[in-house]
């Protein structure tokens, strides 16, 4: 079967590490179709939209998304998009690669992130000049869906069971059902879990991160949290993430547009080109998903390097290593 990818560049790097990832699957010669979605600023200029409608349709349609970065417009393009394949979580890998100098080099974590409610799909007011308040939202259904997502994740793999990261001893009501539900979730699919308070857990990550290995987490710790960790494994510009939905899902690096070194051809399309790897696992290529972290990771070990990694390689000769070595 053939599938038919969406690749949205967006603006600044995105517009130079999406086509290194894409160069990199059409490699593999796997028969994908790659159809070009225009969103962000340079788009929003043109027509007043960051993201058109047929950009969002495609999203919608395809069985996966490639996306790379938007600027001033990134609320406007990636909130809709991911909407548009309907994500209930993202996937965020902090892991540290060797060659790479990183904060905690042992640190090898993967983030589960509820995408669609607690704080972020809250409501703000102003009551008055003194006070302003905010709702946050956590249902049983949305939190049963990402812990079955987690059971599965986790299940016929090297890890064993998950700890839940949560503030439910402040936040009884809404991280208390979060925790309750995803616990019991686990405890009918056989899979072990233990909790942490997301307090805790960030001391104690940056102090032992081999402790850990798959957090699952409300939307707001899944954000601060994994930042934190991409902190420990030396920045944000190797990190892949995937916003995953019940039909379809969207890659992604976790840096944006980089514009102090946009235009250059000097980005460091690792990120991008793990988010493909991701890509291929979700769509069932696991030995090519493997041959491509493979690939990354011993580029990045043994060069060549951008100079964000002290290089003076560029995009392309990154890009390069990498189909040689598949
Ligand atoms: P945005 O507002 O789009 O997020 P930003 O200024 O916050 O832009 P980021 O893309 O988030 O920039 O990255 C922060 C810095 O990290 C960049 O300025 C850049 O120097 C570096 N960086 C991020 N990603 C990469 C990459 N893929 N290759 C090289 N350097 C990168
Ligand atoms: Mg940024």
């Amino acid at each position: 079967m053939t599938h038919e990818i969406a690749v949205i560049p967006g603006d600044g790097i995105g517009q130079e590490v999406t086509p290194a990832a894409v160069d990199v699957l059409e490699s593999l010669e796997l028969g994908f179709e790659f159809v070009e979605g225009e969103a962000g600023d340079a788009v929003r200029e043109e027509t007043g939209e960051a993201l058109p409608q047929e950009t969002y349709d495609l999203a919608a349609s395809t069985d996966a998304t490639l996306f790379g970065a938007a600027g001033d417009s990134a609320a406007d393009v990636i909130l809709p998009l991911r909407e548009a394949v309907d994500s209930f979580v993202n996937v965020r890998p902090a892991k540290a690669y060797p060659g790479i100098d990183a904060v905690r080099p042992e640190t090898d974590l993967v983030f589960l992130r509820e995408n669609t409610e607690g704080v972020y799909a809250g409501h703000e007011d102003r009551l008055s000049e003194d006070v302003s308040t905010l709702t946050r939202v956590v249902t049983e259904s949305a939190s049963e869906r990402l812990a079955e997502f987690a059971c599965d994740y986790v299940s016929g793999t090297e890890h064993d069971g998950f700890t839940i990261a949560h503030k439910a001893n402040v936040m009884r009501e809404t991280d208390g059902l979060f925790r309750d539900t995803v616990k019991s979730v686990a405890e009918d699919n056989g899979i072990e879990t233990d909790e942490v308070l997301m307090d805790a857990f960030a001391t104690h990550v940056c102090l032992d991160p081999e402790q850990f290995d798959v957090v699952v987490c409300p939307n707001l710790a899944g954000d601060v949290l994994s930042d934190l960790a991409a902190g420990l494994v030396g920045g944000l510009g190797l990190l892949p993430s995937a916003n995953i939905g019940p039909d379809r899902a969207l890659f992604e690096p976790v840096h944006g547009t980089a514009p102090d070194i946009a235009g250059d051809g000097l980005a460091n399309p690792a990120a991008k080109i793990i988010s493909a790897a991701m890509l291929l696992e979700y769509l069932g290529y696991d030995e090519e998903a493997d041959a491509v972290t493979e690939a990354v990771e011993s580029t990045l070990a043994e060069g060549p390097h951008t100079p964000d990694l002290g290089g003076d390689a560029s995009t392309e000769d990154v890009t390069e290593a990498v189909i040689d070595r598949l």
